[in-house]
């Protein structure tokens, strides 16, 4: 049968957009054109140079295993090379990917000759663990250190502390799946010989899907009772699965009495974990539940530096203080945001300064003229009236103080989404009718202080020439 190289790329962005996530799939896969497919080598062109080399860098594994299952064992990728933009002449650059460190895929002929009743088929897009998800790029802050101890506790001595099952919950992109993953990694590095398997709660439910539609489900079962260490990534997704949790309570069960590690992830804490059964609940609560929390500004501020490091790229001071102002959700975001900065770079061929990154994060943070974080309207307001960001949070009654504060709390209130209460805990852990209070003072004055009125309204227009 002969495959469309349009089809074959189609197949393999369906796999990759899965493991990826968005931001980086859009950066990264969405410019790639497929070229043509012969002798079961697909060319792709990709824009540039730099392109090329990011996704060797950071995507090799992934392209290799999509490759295979798409075009069986003899299958490969070639990349060819926009060289100049604007000038239709292609010049080809081609590389193999080398086929040495196969796993153990069935072939595509395999499948189409029938036989594909095979437990193993159920088990093969499992994608191995992100190499680079380790300990060591793993940045340590206030926010993570308690998970991030007990993670690393586990990883030496796996099902030998009492922290079995590990439960680490949190928030999108707060480094639930890294840090699970370092765990694997570390005990893969360094003790041989032990089985890990990490997958996501809803790899496992389609899994055991289809165990169920071939009659496999005891094979399925045998499967996971047989490793050492069990990785299960966002439990969450397995509530009101009823099936799925109870032959996950079974295989619970067996590991634990023997042994062996169990670490989970989940969006929340386990109490307020919804349609799951109590027996499986009280299980996590065997061991120990740790959770990761929104990075401070330190914190990003060292994450953004470990990254560009790894990449080799140098961003200068005030770029790197104006991202970890301006992104403060998550860290998938943050990373997101860098990516995107780093290609817009390489395309645009400029360096990375203020601007670029003012652009970039334009076009990614849509709301972004709406929405200022409280750190970047702390920040603006402390160096309008020469303060210290510290004194808009501490318990000074200095009156330029006060008023400075009062201020921030406004456009806290005005420029964001937080509620009064987060408000008031960015503010030294204060009350909301403190905040309230706040808006009101402002408000008042305005109306009355002429000279107040032009300082509000200079430093509205300073918030919003942020995205500028
Ligand atoms: P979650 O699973 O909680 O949604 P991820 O583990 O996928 O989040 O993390 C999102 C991104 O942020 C990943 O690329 C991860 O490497 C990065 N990340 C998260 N926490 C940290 C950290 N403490 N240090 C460095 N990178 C981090
Ligand atoms: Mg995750």
């Amino acid at each position: 049968m002969s495959l469309d190289h349009q089809q074959v790329w189609g197949n393999c962005l369906k796999m990759i957009k899965d493991v990826v996530g968005d931001q980086a799939f859009n950066t990264w896969f969405d410019p790639i054109i497929p070229l043509k497919l012969e002798d079961d080598i697909l060319t792709i062109q990709v824009p540039s140079q730099f392109f090329y080399e990011w996704l060797e860098e950071h995507y090799v594994h992934i392209l290799r295993d999509v490759i295979y299952q798409e075009l069986g064992n003899d299958g490969k990728l070639e990349y060819s090379i926009v060289i100049d933009r604007g000038n239709s002449e292609f010049k080809p650059y081609t590389i193999n990917i080398p086929t040495s460190k196969r796993r153990d895929f069935k072939s595509k002929q395999d499948e189409q000759n029938g036989n594909s009743n095979d437990i193993r088929d159920i088990f093969k897009y499992d994608f191995q663990l992100n190499r680079n998800y380790t300990f060591e790029t793993f940045i340590e802050g206030d926010c993570n250190r308690l998970a991030r101890s007990a993670g690393y506790a586990v990883a030496q001595r796996p099902g030998i502390t009492s922290f079995n099952p590990l439960m680490v919950y949190g928030g999108v992109g707060l480094g639930k799946t890294h840090l699970a993953q370092a765990i694997g990694n570390d005990i893969i590095q360094n003790i041989p010989g032990k089985s890990v398997i990490y997958v996501p709660a809803e790899k496992f439910t389609q899994q055991f899907i289809e165990s169920v539609k071939i009659n496999k489900i005891q094979e399925f079962q045998n499967f996971y009772n047989k490793i050492d260490i069990l990785i299960l990534d966002d439990v969450q997704f397995l509530s009101g699965r009823e099936k799925t949790q109870e032959i996950f309570f079974h295989i619970f069960n067996h590991l634990h009495q023997l042994g062996k590690q169990i670490i989970m992830t989940s969006d929340c804490p386990p109490k307020d974990l919804k349609g799951l059964e109590e027996r499986l609940l009280s299980r996590f609560k065997w061991g120990l539940t740790a959770d990761l929390q929104q990075p401070d500004f330190e914190t990003r501020i060292a994450i953004i530096q470990k990254k560009m490091q790894a990449d080799g790229i140098n961003i200068p001071e005030n770029v790197l203080e104006y991202l970890a102002y301006s992104v403060d959700t998550n860290i998938r975001e943050l990373e997101g945001v860098l990516i995107s900065l780093i290609a817009h770079g390489s395309l645009m061929k400029r360096d990375i300064d203020l601007e670029l990154a003012k652009q970039t994060l334009k076009t990614i943070i849509h709301d972004i003229d709406t929405e200022v974080s409280i750190d970047y309207i702390q920040k603006t307001i402390a160096e309008y009236f020469h303060l210290k960001i510290e004194d808009l949070k501490d318990k000074t009654r200095k009156k330029e103080v006060v008023i400075a504060r009062q201020l921030a709390m406004y456009f806290s209130k005005e420029y964001t989404n937080h509620s009064l209460k987060s408000i008031g805990y960015h503010f030294g852990g204060r009350d909301h009718s403190t905040v309230i209070h706040a808006v009101q003072t402002v408000n008042d004055m305005y109306d009355v202080d002429n000279r107040f009125r032009s300082s509000v309204d200079e430093l509205k227009k300073k918030l919003k020439m942020k995205s500028v």
